[in-house]
């Protein structure tokens, strides 16, 4: 089969006849339909951060598909969605729901083999079943880019009606945190440097928006009602993280999303005096899926905007640059 390979000198190579996968008991093979292009692979590829399969490896966490192969539950032909990550049900993490932090979980393109490839094998017990009112290139921005959001917003943060938000990076994931924030009817308040995604976030819900390199944050918060209830941080900066933790007044909680390894400078006088929180937010629970799904298909969570480009596996690196340019929010892969 065709895919897109990362190669040990960390470049991303077409591989022609890259072997295709052999599902095992219990795995069904899925045709790609389409892979959505994470910050995560550039992670993989850029920063140096290390795949837990040794390269070479194919990259792509974001998939939907159609199912390949008759497997217990599903059949040939099936559409289904597939999570990014695929959890062992049995450690104490999954038994108490909380999956997404799976001691042996395992991750397409990062622990095995991805999406950005014509097919790919999976547990069956992970894969979930698509209603045919919403595409596949949908789908593959359900995977990750909605699916993360809405833990963060629903299960780690728990955002009440009554509260306000901040949103700092309004960028493929983000964009969707402000989304998913409005919708649950909190006041949010997007932030980013980008004008035009602050234009976005604005139309998916946001009731304020502000650039900080344009407009002083500490007043502009001054002068519409003060600290915030909840920080989602979408970016993965230390001098953000720092930033939306002054955000929070008594009782707010700061939910972390973004990725950096660097460390962050934290005066835990407020932390102790206003009893605020900070918190980590990965990723989300099988259990979610089924109601992200409605909110898709029901279009309370709008996806129109949200793929930019489409590209051919041939093109992949093409994709890659526009996201290290930050010039879009979610492009995705169609291999076929
Ligand atoms: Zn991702
Ligand atoms: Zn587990």
């Amino acid at each position: 089969m065709k895919a897109a390979v990362l190669t040990e000198s960390g470049k991303i190579v077409i591989d022609e006849n890259y072997p295709t996968p052999r599902p095992e008991e219990n795995e069904i093979l899925v045709k790609v339909a389409a892979c959505g292009v994470c910050h995560t692979d550039l992670h993989y590829i850029d920063h140096g951060v290390p795949t837990f399969k040794k390269p070479p490896v194919i990259l792509g966490h974001e998939a939907s598909g159609v199912v390949a192969g008759d497997g217990n539950s599903f059949k040939e032909g099936d559409r289904v969605l597939l999570p990014p990550v695929f959890t062992c049900g049995k450690c104490k993490f999954c038994l108490s729901g909380r999956e997404n932090i799976c001691r042996n979980m395992v991750m397409p393109g990062n622990s095995i083999d991805g999406a950005f490839a014509q097919y790919i094998k999976v547990p069956e017990k992970d894969v979930i079943a698509m209603p045919d009112e919403i595409s596949l290139e949908e789908g593959c921005i359900i995977a990750d880019a909605v699916s993360t959001p809405y833990h963060a917003v629903v299960n780690r943060a728990k955002v009440r009606p009554e509260e306000r938000v901040i949103v700092f990076g309004c960028g493929g994931v983000g964009i969707n945190v402000v989304q998913i924030a409005a919708l649950s009817g909190v006041q949010v308040i997007a932030c980013d440097i980008n004008n035009d995604k602050l234009q976005l976030a604005k139309e998916l819900g946001a009731a304020l928006t502000v650039n900080p390199n344009e407009t002083n944050l500490k007043e502009f918060l001054k002068q519409n009602g003060g600290p915030v209830d909840v920080a989602f941080e979408v970016i993965g900066k230390p001098e953000t993280i720092e930033a939306a933790f002054k955000t929070l007044g008594k009782a707010g909680r700061l939910c972390v999303v973004g990725y950096t390894n660097q460390n962050i400078t934290i005066n835990p006088a407020k932390i102790m005096f206003y009893e605020q929180e900070i918190f980590g937010s990965i990723g989300c629970r099988p259990d979610d899926f089924p109601g992200i799904l409605e909110l898709v298909r029901d279009k309370k969570i709008n996806l129109d905007k949200l793929i930019a480009n489409k590209y051919k596996l041939d093109d992949i690196n093409l994709a890659f640059d526009e996201l290290r340019a930050s010039s879009v929010l979610r492009n995705i892969i169609i291999p076929a």
